[in-house]
């Protein structure tokens, strides 16, 4: 389906939340890179899947109704043979009918598991006053605990993006901190200005987050992305 087929079909459903395959769909057509992921709608397929990604695998709830996956209960990581993509496929049905019985459930989200990196965050979101604004910050506790983000008003221009990711407390672990990778900052600045493009040629999103993105010494790659239309457009 093409960006404007989900958006569509998503309005017709009375949405204003896309799913995480939606939202992957949606921004990968915008050229951002985004880890391989396929939409199950049994445990078979979710099985054949994963066959054919190649272990190990994530499995994610898909539903509109569910933001929050992990915090739901709806995220299994490291899945290595199919015989536990079949499992915990059943497993996050059962808890997802169980803990939210009003849910639409699209299915299970099969994906490649990403090998370890630098966990950053792009997000969009808008300003009454400066209308979109994108955000960029170091996933996990550095995000939740500390607030250490930057923000830059759309469109961005590369020496936005080059300042942006250069201004938060936590730059040093991008530059590769106590042995570990440094990441591919130039690949950064280019993911932030494909966000911005995106933001600019589609009014009709409200907000996206992509987070976290797993950033390497070679690129980055988004595992997860929430894209929120703006109401009845
Ligand atoms: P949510 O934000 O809705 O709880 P995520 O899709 O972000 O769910 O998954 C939760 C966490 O699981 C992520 O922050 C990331 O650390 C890890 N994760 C998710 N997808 C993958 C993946 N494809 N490969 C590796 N790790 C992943
Ligand atoms: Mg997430």
């Amino acid at each position: 389906m093409t960006r404007q087929q989900i958006i569509d079909r998503a309005r017709s459903e009375g949405r204003t939340v896309l799913t995480e395959i939606e939202s992957k769909e949606v921004v990968k057509q915008a050229g951002i890179s985004i880890i391989d992921t396929k939409l199950a709608t049994s445990k078979e397929e979710a099985s054949s899947i994963s066959r054919e990604f190649g272990f190990p695998v994530v499995l994610k709830i898909a539903s509109p109704d569910i933001v929050h996956k992990s915090d739901a209960g709806g995220v299994k990581l490291g899945l290595k043979t199919a015989k536990q993509v079949g499992k915990a496929y059943d497993d996050i049905i059962e808890i997802i009918r169980q803990k939210y019985p009003q849910a639409r459930i699209h299915g299970v989200s099969v994906q490649r598991m990403a090998r370890p990196g630098v966990e950053v965050i792009i997000g969009m979101s808008k300003d009454a006053q400066f209308g979109p604004v994108l955000m960029f910050g170091l996933g996990g506790i550095l995000v939740e605990v500390l607030k250490d983000v930057s923000f830059r008003i759309v469109p961005l221009a590369r020496r936005d993006a080059a300042e942006m990711i250069r201004e938060i407390k936590g730059y040093p672990l991008l530059e590769g901190y106590r042995g570990r990778e440094a990441v591919d900052i130039s690949y950064l600045e280019e993911l932030l200005i494909k966000v911005s493009d995106f933001v600019e040629q589609n009014p009709e999103v409200k907000e996206l987050d992509l987070n976290p993105i797993f950033a390497y010494s070679d690129g980055a790659i988004a595992v997860d992305a929430r894209v929120i239309l703006e109401e009845g457009k």
